[in-house]
């Protein structure tokens, strides 16, 4: 195993390793919940990382979810292209 700076957290020197996490947006009118969502976390303090396009696929989500209107919103993390 290589230990490489990228792989180190820069908040507490933990470990960084894939999973996935839960990501929530209180928008006021529409609370937001997506699943799954892959991301790297800290094995120590449980920080958590998103990939540029898994954060362009949570906007695409959230702006959907938005224009539903609905008081809370919860979904499956899914690729947006
Ligand atoms: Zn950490």
């Amino acid at each position: 195993m290589r230990s490489t700076a990228a792989n180190i957290c820069p908040l507490c020197g933990g470990n960084k390793t894939p999973g996935t996490t839960t990501f929530t947006v209180d928008l006021k009118e529409t609370l937001v919940v997506v699943g799954n969502v892959p991301a790297t976390l800290c094995s120590l303090c449980g920080n958590e990382w998103l990939a540029d396009e898994v954060a362009a696929s949570l906007e695409s989500i959230v702006e959907d979810a938005k224009s539903r209107n609905h008081l809370v919103e919860v979904t499956q993390f899914r690729k947006v292209a």
